[in-house]
């Protein structure tokens, strides 16, 4: 297989471009790709103090490195954001992510925030999973969305980064359309604006695969973690796997199958479902933390979590 380019050898082919290329060309093409989508969705319009959310798996850290040249050239400053969560401590999974996090802010010389969420919230996601009747990964994404966005209020950034890329955008669509949840699915949006107290959120990786943001960070040896979170499957457990899977099948058999799904999505039905669904909700302000919440709550989601734990935490 020659590269399409240069015709020396490919190392990776990309089926949805027609495209077979090497090292030096495929690098070239994925940081234009990227670039083209930040621009195409005018990511980092209005944006001087960038946040980007780094887990410390291959799609953030490449985010990081890709994001790091773009924000170079527009005089954009960067802030690498890592959360250490605490998720399967027996096996350190989060303490490697975060130290893989923390090797990519040191290499590319990018100022960073990391936050302990036992140490500073007094729980850990593993204590949470077995303390309280809450699907762990809820409990671990509210964490997540909290943290960043009390980070980017306190240091002053317009936007925070986050890696989605089009294999997780594609599972999120099926998966909606699976279950008929049109006001969650209206909320899939490369691009969220700041409103009620939240920060900006972009996903530049919106139209990038995950095989790609794969071969990005071996080509360019970007140190990262290989293992999946242990709590993965739980997700959604069979449901969400096969309709990976499938989505996997189908893209083999009509390559730009899951771009098609995420670009028309975006294109056509986001905006058609985001004028019916997407509730305006009006918005409070938590009474523990100052953070906003449905007008109707006296605290926020992510107090309530950690009121339960701590009461929980008293009591073994
Ligand atoms: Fe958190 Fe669940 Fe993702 Fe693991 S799989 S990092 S617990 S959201
Ligand atoms: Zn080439
Ligand atoms: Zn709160």
């Amino acid at each position: 297989m020659n590269c399409s380019k240069c015709n020396g050898e490919a190392v990776i082919r990309i089926a949805h471009a027609n495209l077979s290329l090497c090292s030096v060309h495929f690098i070239e093409w994925l940081e234009e790709r990227v670039e083209r989508t930040v621009e195409k969705y005018k990511m980092l319009e209005g944006t001087k103090r960038l946040g980007i959310a780094v887990s410390g798996g291959k799609d953030s850290t490449t985010l990081l490195h890709v994001m790091k040249k773009i924000a170079d050239k527009k005089g954009i400053e960067i802030l690498g954001i890592n959360v250490d969560l605490g998720i399967d401590q027996g096996k350190l999974y989060s303490s490697k992510s975060t130290e893989m996090a923390l090797k990519n802010f040191e290499m590319l010389g990018i100022k960073y925030r990391i936050v302990n969420l036992e140490r500073e919230y007094g729980f850990s996601i593993d204590e949470a999973k077995r303390g309280i009747h809450r699907p762990v990964c809820s409990t671990c994404g509210l964490s997540k969305r909290y943290i960043t966005n009390w980070v980017a209020l306190e240091e002053g950034l317009d936007t925070v980064a986050t890696g989605h890329n089009v294999n997780d955008n594609a599972q999120f669509i099926m998966m909606g359309y699976l279950t008929g949840d049109v006001s969650n699915l209206s909320r899939l949006r490369s691009v969220a604006p700041s409103e009620n107290g939240l920060i900006k959120k972009i996903k530049p990786l919106f139209l990038t695969y995950e095989k790609e943001t794969l071969t990005y960070a071996l080509l360019k040896k970007i140190p990262f973690i290989l293992d999946s979170c242990p709590n993965t499957f739980r997700v959604g457990g069979r449901t969400q796997d096969s309709i990976r899977r499938n989505l996997e099948e189908m893209e083999d058999k009509v390559p730009g199958y899951m771009l098609n799904l995420v670009e028309s999505f975006e294109r056509k039905i986001r905006p058609a479902l985001e004028e019916k669904y997407l509730k305006k909700e009006e918005v409070g302000k938590c009474k523990i933390c100052g953070m906003p919440t449905s007008k109707d709550r006296d605290i926020c989601s992510f107090c309530a979590v950690r009121i339960k734990m701590k009461k929980v935490k008293s009591l073994t």
